[in-house]
C-alpha cells in the first residue's frame, strides 16, 4: 500500500498482495508434497480462440506451475460439441491427479454454460460456480468461494481485520461476482445491502457503506460523492475504454469507480488495473490447494480459504 499526495486514500496494491499470496502458496505446495506426498493439480479447459480467454488461460497455466502445482491445459476448437466437452469434464472428474477443474467462460453459443457448470464435480469446482457450492456458501457450510469474490474478501480483511458490524454495500448481483461477495461479507458478520440495476437512489445507498464494492461493468459509474468519508472502496469492474490521450489508438482499463474522486473521500481504494484483478488467479490457486486437501481427506489450510 502507498499514500499519494493529491489523494487521501490508501491505494491498495492488489498486485503485491497477490504476489505475496503466491509465495505463501508455493511454500504450502512444497510442504504438502513433503508431508502428504501429493501435488495439487489444476485442469483448465478452453473452447475456441477468444483472445482475452487465451491470455487468461496462458497466465493461469504459468502461475499454476510457478507455485509448484501440476497444470493441465485442454485447448479445444470452437466447433467442439457440448457432449465432447461434458465427456472431457467427466474424465477430469474421475482423474485422481486433478484436484481442480476450470472451464474458461464464455463458451461458444452452442454450448450451455449451465450444463458445463453442473457437470463439474462440486469437490473439484475451483471456480465455485456449481449450485451446490453456491448453496453451501449461502448456508454457511464448508464451501468453495468463487475466485474474484474470495480475493475481494481477502483485501477487505487485510485492511480492516475484523469486518463484523460493517455495512457492506455490493453493487451488482451476478452469480460470478456480486452474489458470492454478498454471501462472503455476510459470513463475516457484515450488514449487507445488495444493489442492482433496479435499485432506487443508488448514490444514497452507496453513501451508507463502510465497505463499498462495485461489480457492475460500467466505467466510472460510482462517483466521489457516492462514497462515505473513510469508506473502503473495492472496485471489481474491468472496463476497456478508448484512450485518445495516448495518441496511439490504444485502449486502457478503468474500473466501475471514478478513482480520483473516490480516492479523495475514501480511506482506502483498489485501483484498476492492479487492485482486485490480480487476486483472481492467486485465489484460483488457493481454491485448488483447498480442494486437493479436501479430496485427500485433510483439513484445508485456513489462510487460503474462507
Ligand atoms: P454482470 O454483467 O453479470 O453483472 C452486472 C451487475 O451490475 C448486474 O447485477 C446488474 O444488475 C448490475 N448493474 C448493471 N447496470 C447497473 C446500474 N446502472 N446500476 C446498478 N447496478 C447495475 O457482470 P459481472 O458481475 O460478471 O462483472 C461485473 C464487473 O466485474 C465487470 O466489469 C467485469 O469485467 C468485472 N469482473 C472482474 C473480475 C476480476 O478478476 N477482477 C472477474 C469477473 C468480473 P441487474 O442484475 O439488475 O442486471
Amino acid at each position: 500500500m502507498d499514500m499519494t499526495d493529491s489523494q487521501s486514500a490508501i491505494r491498495i496494491d492488489g498486485k503485491l498482495f497477490a504476489a505475496n499470496l503466491r509465495s505463501k502458496l508455493a511454500a504450502a505446495v512444497s510442504a504438502t508434497k513433503e508431508k502428504h506426498g501429493f501435488t495439487p493439480g489444476l485442469a483448465v479447459v478452453l473452447v475456441g480462440d477468444d483472445p482475452a480467454s487465451d491470455v487468461y488461460v496462458t497466465s493461469k497455466g504459468k502461475q499454476t506451475k510457478e507455485v509448484g502445482m501440476n497444470s493441465l491445459e485442454f485447448r479445444l476448437p470452437d466447433t467442439t460439441s457440448q457432449a465432447a466437452i461434458l465427456a472431457l469434464v467427466q474424465e477430469l472428474n474421475e482423474n485422481p491427479d486433478v484436484h481442480g477443474i476450470l472451464v474458461q467462460f464464455p463458451v461458444p453459443d452452442h454450448v450451455s454454460q449451465e450444463a458445463v457448470i453442473e457437470a463439474i464435480a462440486p469437490d473439484k469446482d475451483v471456480d465455485g460456480l456449481h449450485p451446490i457450492n453456491a448453496g453451501r456458501l449461502a448456508s454457511g457450510f464448508a464451501a468453495m468461494a468463487p475466485c474474484t469474490p474470495l480475493g475481494t474478501l481477502m483485501l477487505a480483511r487485510d485492511h480492516f481485520g475484523d469486518l463484523s458490524g460493517k455495512h457492506a454495500v455490493i453493487v451488482g448481483r451476478s452469480n460470478l461476482v456480486g452474489k458470492p461477495i454478498a454471501q462472503l461479507f455476510l459470513r463475516e458478520n457484515c450488514t449487507v445491502t445488495i444493489a442492482h440495476s433496479r435499485t432506487q437512489d443508488l448514490p444514497a445507498i452507496c453513501r451508507q457503506a463502510d465497505i463499498l464494492v462495485a461489480a457492475v461493468g460500467r466505467e466510472e459509474m460510482v462517483r466521489g460523492d457516492w462514497v462515505k468519508p473513510g469508506a473502503l472502496v473495492l472496485d471489481v469492474g474491468i472496463n476497456r475504454i478508448a484512450a485518445p490521450e495516448r495518441g496511439d489508438g490504444k485502449t486502457r482499463l478503468v474500473g466501475d469507480v471514478a478513482y480520483a474522486e473516490a480516492a479523495a473521500v475514501a480511506s482506502a481504494i483498489t485501483p484498476v488495473p492492479g487492485g482486485i484483478g490480480p487476486m483472481t488467479i492467486a485465489c484460483l490457486l488457493c481454491n485448488t490447494l483447498t480442494t486437493s486437501y479436501r479430496l485427500h481427506g485433510l483439513d484445508p489450510l485456513p489462510e487460503f480459504t474462507i
